[in-house]
Order: C-alpha cells, then structure tokens, then sequence
C-alpha cells in the first residue's frame, strides 16, 4: 500500500497535498498498490471528510492531543506508529517546509532515507525511477531506491497537478489513536511570505521579465506588452533584488506561485526556483535568445530570439488584432 500525506492547519487543508494524492495515485495504479490518507490531528479532523471524496481506500486520522500544534517531535512518533501498524511500500508527502522538517527524521526511524523534492518519477518495469533537480537545476538525477520498503519520496511543489486527483471513492475513515512522546520544541508564529499589494494570482496573463531585459528603463517595454494583453506584470528575483519592479512581483519558490492561462516569460532562463512559482500556468510562452535556457523544457510555445525584437513586434500585432 501507499501511504500519502495530507497537511493541514486547524483542519484547513494544504492544496499542495491534493498534487501529494495525484502522484500516489499514478503509483498505486502502475504498481498495483491501495492508497490510504493519513492527517495528523488533535481531534476528529474536519478535513477527513473532504479528503475521503478522493478515491483512496482509507483515510486515516492519527490522533493524539499533541497533534493540535505541528511539530517534528509529534509528527514523527504520529507516522511511526502509523508505518508500523499499516506497512506502506511507499509514504508520498508534498516537498513543503513542514515535511522538509520531519520527513528526513522519520525516515531515520526506520533506517532509509528520503528521495526529497522530485519533479516526476517513471515506471521501468515495476520499477520506479524518479528524477530529481541537482545542481540548482543545471542537472537531472535519475534515483532508483534499493532495499526494502518503506520508500519515503517526496514532489516538487507543481510536479502534479492537484486538480487531477480522482475523487470517486468513498474511502472510510479510520482513527488510530497515536501515543506521541516528549515534545521538545516550542513552535513560533508560523511563517509568512512577505504580504503582497498585488495578487498575481489571480492573474489571467502574466508577463514577467527577467534578467533579459537588462535595464530597469527597458521594463516599460515589457509594460506595453502587458498592457497590450490586459496582463500583470511580473520578475524573476534579481529583478526584485535590484528594486527595478517591487518585491510583490516576484514569482517563485521565495516570491508568489501563479497558475494563470497565460504566463510569457521575457529573458528568464527557468532556474528551479522560479519554475516552481509559475509552473502550472496553462499556456507557457517563453522568450529567450538562448535554446538551450531550461525554461523551454517547460514552454508550450517558445521564441529563441531577442526579446527587444520580438516585444514591439507582438505589441503591434497584439493591437492590430484587437482592432
Ligand atoms: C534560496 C533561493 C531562492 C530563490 N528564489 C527565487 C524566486 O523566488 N524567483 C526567482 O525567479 N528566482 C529565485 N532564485 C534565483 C534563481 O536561482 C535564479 O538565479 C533566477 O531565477 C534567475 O533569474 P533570471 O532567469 O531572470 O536570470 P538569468 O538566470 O541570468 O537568466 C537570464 C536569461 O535571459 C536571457 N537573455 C539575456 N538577454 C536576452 C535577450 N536580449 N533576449 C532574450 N533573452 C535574453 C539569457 O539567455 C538567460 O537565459 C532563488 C535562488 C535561491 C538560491
């Protein structure tokens, strides 16, 4: 079986585990393999509910009274408890901060370790390879796992669509009363991005600029375009850095994560970190007058050209075709 983990504050659920339930399901299906959820919690989870519409075979809610609060101590004896009483070939969590925090602990419990932050993985006869980023996502890692299971994997933020999870089941819901230790750590108000003045995600169309575009004076050519296409604009990190558009603009794994119809990508090269922020756009365009820049790995559609020919060219065509 697969176990797979769904991540919530107060019963709130974490979208990322939704893409968590995508990938267990792919591998139960290639593998032949019954999925159950397991949710941490203090009490009887709002959120079993919801998630037992997905088509799992259980959801299972480990309960203990020191679950109301994440903490890597609690966590980790909740799951340990709930591997040795189910026996999961593989344990599927989201790359989120919280299970970066526990997930290497657990799997040192059983003497493995983590396959962390993969972005797919691929069936070779029964057997899974999955490929991770290396390198600051100049390189791609094909990893195999050897030894017995369980198999801890973690994906990339993005890597599955979570709105590709089948519902259909209607999988029962299970309790299993946990016994959770000494909690060591006082949490702290948790995390928060920096507040955004504009929410990009709600963008229909994005044009982001990159380093590409070189100056900040030549950003109002990236502007005409997006005012072009009634789109938002918006910046890899260095643009942020360099205060040439504000930090509410940025997209990626520090800045915002957008999921717009449209996202055309002016001069950024697709490092990792910014690939995870705009990945699930539907139409990805990308501009770029170096083939091999990574962002093209992702683009529907791309330009390998200068962005300072092709900009006031889409501009006129763009306004030709709006008249
Ligand atoms: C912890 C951490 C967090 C990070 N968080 C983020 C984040 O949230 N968001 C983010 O974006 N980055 C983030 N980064 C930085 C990231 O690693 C990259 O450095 C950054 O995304 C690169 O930005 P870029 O693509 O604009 O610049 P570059 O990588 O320098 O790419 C510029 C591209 O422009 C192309 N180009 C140049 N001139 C032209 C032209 N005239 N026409 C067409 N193409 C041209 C080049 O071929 C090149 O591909 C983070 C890094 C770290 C370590």
């Amino acid at each position: 079986m697969i176990l797979v983990f769904i991540e919530h504050k107060d019963c709130v659920l974490n979208k990322t585990s939704l893409e968590a339930i995508t990938a267990a399901q792919g591998i139960g299906k290639d593998l032949g393999l019954k999925i159950s959820a397991v949710i941490p919690c203090d009490k009887d989870c709002a959120l079993a509910q919801e998630i037992s519409n997905y088509d799992l075979e259980k959801v299972i809610m480990a309960k203990n009274e020191k679950l109301g609060i994440y903490t890597p101590d609690g966590y980790t004896d909740a799951w340990e408890q709930v591997i040795k009483a189910t026996n999961p070939t593989y344990v599927i969590m989201a790359h989120t901060y919280q299970v970066r925090d526990f997930a290497p602990k657990l799997a040192a419990r059983f003497g493995k370790e983590v396959v962390g932050d993969c972005i797919r993985y691929r069936n070779e006869d029964g057997k899974l390879v999955f490929t991770r980023r290396i390198f600051l996502g100049k390189l791609d890692a094909d990893v195999i796992i050897e030894g017995d299971a369980p198999y801890f994997v973690t994906f990339q933020s993005g890597a599955f669509r979570g709105d590709n999870a089948e519902k259909g089941g209607s999988a029962n819901i299970e309790t299993m009363d946990v016994e959770v230790g000494e909690i060591r750590m006082k949490p702290e108000a948790p995390f928060q991005e920096a507040k955004a003045s504009i929410d990009l995600t709600k963008s229909a169309i994005i044009v982001a600029v990159g380093r590409g575009i070189k100056s900040q004076e030549n950003i109002e050519k990236a502007q005409e375009l997006a005012d072009a296409l009634g789109a938002d604009l918006a910046a890899s990190r260095p643009i942020c850095d360099a205060e040439w558009l504000p930090i509410d603009r940025q997209i990626g794994s520090s800045g915002q994560t957008v999921a717009p119809k449209v996202y055309i990508a002016l001069g950024i090269s697709g490092a990792i970190q910014h690939i995870v922020g705009m990945k699930n756009a539907g139409t990805i365009i990308a501009i770029n007058k170096d083939a091999e820049a990574p962002i093209f790995d992702i683009a529907d559609y791309g330009i390998v050209g200068d962005i300072f020919d092709a900009m006031p060219v889409l501009v006129e065509e763009i306004k030709k075709a709006k008249s």
